[in-house]
């Protein structure tokens, strides 16, 4: 089992766990590795790290107001979270958003994930740099860098604190998690015999 006082959760654990809560149940609390031919099918999208073209930018000022940015932070918090944000915009209006790179098409509106995985970011920026981050935003690489605006609410802050709380829950106390509410994901996935949910 592995060491779970030094468990520090990151924006992919977010994304496992938004997909079915009993993932990290298996893969955290008991260490059974995913298979990687089986791994969940969450549009992650691409590691664009290599080939993503950054935006201008004369464009991000003009359009953003963005005074300075920051790429490819690593950035840890007290409240146990981690991980590196693509970049992190300096408005003028005295906040910062993390901006973030998919290797992606935009399909006319932004999946309820990747707004997690914003907020996520939002609030590793709010813990380093005490300034607020009430909006992120998404670059579609595969849609000739579209820039989408994403608001980050207090709501949805508020959501990540019980997402936090309850993923910390299941890793170091062993709590079993409710099952996917989507019975879809179920026949693919690699634990699915440990599972004790009827499919
Ligand atoms: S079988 Fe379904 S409920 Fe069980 S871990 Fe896999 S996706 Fe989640």
């Amino acid at each position: 089992m592995i060491d779970q006082t030094a468990f520090s959760i990151t924006a992919s654990d977010i994304l496992e766990y938004l997909y079915c809560p009993r993932f990290i149940y298996f893969e955290n609390y008991l260490d059974i590795p995913q298979h990687q031919e089986k791994r969940f099918k969450v549009q992650k999208g691409r590691d664009v790290h290599d080939d993503k073209q950054r935006i201008n930018p004369a464009y991000l000022r003009k359009k953003l107001g963005c005074i300075e940015r920051k790429s490819s932070v690593y950035l840890s918090s007290a409240r146990g979270i981690r991980g590196i944000v693509d970049e992190i915009l300096f408005l003028d209006d005295g906040s910062a958003a993390p901006l973030d790179y998919k290797y992606a098409e935009y399909k006319e509106r932004t999946f309820k994930n990747h707004k997690y995985q914003l907020t996520f970011y939002g609030q590793l920026i709010q813990d380093n740099y005490n300034v607020a981050a009430n909006r992120g935003f998404i670059v579609y690489t595969r849609s000739r860098n579209k820039l989408i605006e994403v608001p980050i609410t207090e709501k949805m802050y508020l959501e990540l604190d019980i997402i936090i709380s309850d993923l910390t829950d299941v890793v170091q106390k062993g709590i079993y998690p409710k099952p996917t509410r989507y019975k879809q994901r179920c026949p693919d996935c690699c634990y699915r015999n440990l599972c004790e949910r009827t499919i």
